[in-house]
């Protein structure tokens, strides 16, 4: 799977509570504004099989709320995505999936194991500038296992825009959550 970093934890910006965020490299869409070109192309990721990528998360899991994977696009590596989603579902329960897609594009075997979509593209003139948990206002949060309903809810109505940083070993640095436009 075709990755280009991953964080945490990531505080009540992309999903609820303490997580772990993973961003999945290569996204068709060419959204005009995109907040993250880079990871547009594939191979500006790392190429890591989902079985190791599995074994350097799970150490990393404990004491945290969820995971989530964003991008670039995760649909856009659907089998690799099932597989990472179906071997981390059991130490993570909550799974929080970004993505250009609409929910009703997306084949219903890909959504086994994950907890929550935000869909749709990313549209410029829509733009939230940050206000809520996502880039336009176009796009949706779905709940998929309604045992997370009353959590994602309670994150979505008391939203409070937040913008974390990080440094990478190699010094780059990450400002992480939903920016203005
Ligand atoms: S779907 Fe997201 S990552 Fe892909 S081009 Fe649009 S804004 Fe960028």
């Amino acid at each position: 799977m075709y990755c280009h970093h991953i964080c945490s934890p990531i505080n009540n910006t992309l999903g609820p509570g303490n997580r772990l965020v993973l961003w999945a490299s290569g996204c068709p869409r060419k959204c005009p504004g995109c907040i993250s070109p880079e990871l547009q192309e594939l191979h500006n990721g790392k190429d890591i099989s989902v079985d190791n990528l599995a074994d350097l998360i799970s150490p990393h899991l404990s004491g945290l709320d969820g995971i989530t994977v964003s991008g670039g696009d995760p649909f856009f590596q659907p089998e690799e995505l099932r597989k990472f989603v179906s071997l981390i579902k059991h130490q993570c329960d909550d799974i929080l999936i970004y993505t250009g897609y609409l929910l009703s594009e997306i084949d219903k075997k890909a959504l086994e194991g994950i907890t929550a979509i935000i869909d749709g593209p990313y549209i410029a003139e829509q733009a939230t500038d940050g206000i809520l948990p996502y880039g336009s206002y176009n796009q949706r949060l779905n709940v998929l296992d309604r045992r997370y309903k009353p959590t994602y809810t309670k994150w979505l109505n008391s939203y409070v825009p937040k913008i974390q940083t990080f440094s990478s070993h190699s010094g780059l640095l990450y400002s992480i959550g939903i920016h203005k436009s």
